[in-house]
């Protein structure tokens, strides 16, 4: 869009769409000295792995000297930049979720990140994670300003802006002004209780959508309640009637509107989704993405995300697989396994016998294996609990598996929280050379 030397003397510009394809909106444009919006933008409508800043989906944008604001259609902000000299890079921004956190995306100096996480910039959470990358971005006064100045360089916008803007341009303004920083936290608030609570955490495979997706929890707790875990809730596993997993499906598209255009992925909640009745998993899957509207999402394709557990994995039928690769989305499943080192086990308080554990990750690579658009990946945790831990987990990625395969990615997550550190970051690079699958760490992040 418009960089900082830009300006225009005022008025009204209709300019072709920013996408070739032929079914792209038409973006309005106005502008006004040096402030611009442009209404009904058009980004990637395609995820990918680049380097370089990229905006997906249907958006406007304003910029001004001081920053860029983009907005989704239904005129929540959903990213910033700060212009100024004291911005921290040109290529790094903030992004706000549907559980309205900022999240600001980091190069991390382009070393090494790709590697690590498998994607090209670091997301720096303002909640403590387990990271073992990245900077303080939250600390530094740019970025906390611009958090909190935006609603008043919103507000000079609007009041530039508007005398002369056509009618989508003041439709637009009036829509964003509306959505105050007090308004969004209510609405993250109204998602929660539709869901029955925050998602604390989502699968390592959201990070190929950016964690754009629709919660829907089919399932409430887990199976283990594992004495390690930070995100575990204490509620007993059950599944969840259909009736109800019905009025929440119409709640989120009550409360999602029109902004699903941009969306085209379903996180299946809460902890193990996979233990739920296969019935209700295809069910909610299915009704979901027709009252949604996710299939005819401006994103192409369409994904579905869920955790597993050793015994939900191990548990699944068969036929539970062949109808989640007949959907017309990709499937990922994360499963838990955490170690296959029996000492480790009992130290974190997972009530696993090992041998359970080996017999999940043999049926991960079985179905990886036979199905194209289902994706079975696992975690496992990276420090070294119990001598055992790290060479046990080293010759099953490695001698587990026949030849080194593309799918069925293994995430290595640290204990420690809010405690960077170099040192297991090479731990890890040593790692993901001798593992024979796809090797990253996983960044907790909740929606
Ligand atoms: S690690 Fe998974 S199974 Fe264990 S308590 Fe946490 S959510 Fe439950």
């Amino acid at each position: 869009m418009l960089d900082g030397s830009d300006s225009c003397r005022g008025g009204v510009c209709r300019s072709a769409a920013v996408s070739p394809q032929p079914a792209a909106p038409v973006v309005t444009s106005h502008c006004q000295g040096d402030t611009r919006i442009d209404c009904l933008c058009r980004g990637a409508a395609t995820y990918a792995k680049v380097s370089y800043p990229q905006q997906y989906g249907i958006y406007a944008e304003i910029e001004t000297a001081a920053a860029v604001m983009r907005f989704n259609p239904g005129g929540e902000i959903v990213y910033l930049r700060g212009k100024g000299r004291d911005w921290p890079h040109p290529q790094e921004w903030l992004k706000r979720t549907i559980g309205d956190d900022w999240i600001y995306y980091s190069t991390g100096g382009y070393s090494g990140v790709v590697e690590a996480i498998g994607e090209y910039y670091l997301p720096n959470t303002p909640y403590p994670t387990n990271s073992l990358l990245g900077g303080h971005p939250f600390e530094l006064d740019a970025v906390t300003r611009l958090i909190e100045s935006w609603p008043a360089l919103l507000a000079e916008a609007t009041a530039r802006l508007l005398p002369q803007a056509p009618a989508a341009v003041r439709d637009f303004l009036a829509r964003a002004g509306g959505c105050d920083p007090a308004v969004l936290r209510q609405r993250a608030e109204e998602l929660f209780a539709i869901i029955g609570g925050r998602v604390t955490v989502l699968p390592p495979d959201a990070r190929h959508v950016d964690y754009d997706l629709v919660p829907l929890h089919i399932s409430e707790g887990c199976l283990y309640k594992c004495r390690f875990c930070r995100v575990k809730t204490e509620r007993p596993y059950r599944d969840r009637e259909w009736d109800e997993v019905e009025r929440q499906i119409a709640a989120l598209r009550r409360w999602f509107g029109g902004n699903t255009v941009n969306c085209n992925s379903l996180f299946l909640g809460e902890h193990d989704a996979l233990a739920a009745d296969p019935e209700l998993i295809i069910a909610a899957i299915v009704r979901a993405r027709e009252e949604l509207g996710l299939g005819d999402s401006v994103m192409t394709g369409g994904n579905v995300f869920l955790f597993g557990s050793v015994d939900s994995l191990l548990h699944a039928p068969s036929r539970l697989f062949a109808e989640l690769e007949r959907l017309p989305c990709s499937v990922y499943i994360n499963i838990g396994l955490e170690s296959v080192d029996q000492e480790t086990l009992d130290k974190l308080g997972k009530p696993l016998a090992a041998a359970r554990v080996v017999e999940a990750f043999h049926r991960m690579q079985e179905i990886n294996g036979n199905f194209e658009r289902i994706e079975i990946t696992a975690n496992f945790v990276m420090d070294d609990l119990a001598a055992g831990h790290l060479p046990a987990m080293l010759q099953l990625l490695r001698d587990g598996v026949s030849r080194r395969r593309p799918k069925g990615s293994i995430y290595l997550s640290p204990l420690r929280i809010g405690r960077p550190s170099r040192s297991l970051v090479m731990d890890f690079y040593r790692l993901k050379t001798l593992s024979r699958l796809p090797t990253f760490l996983y960044i907790i992040q909740r929606l």
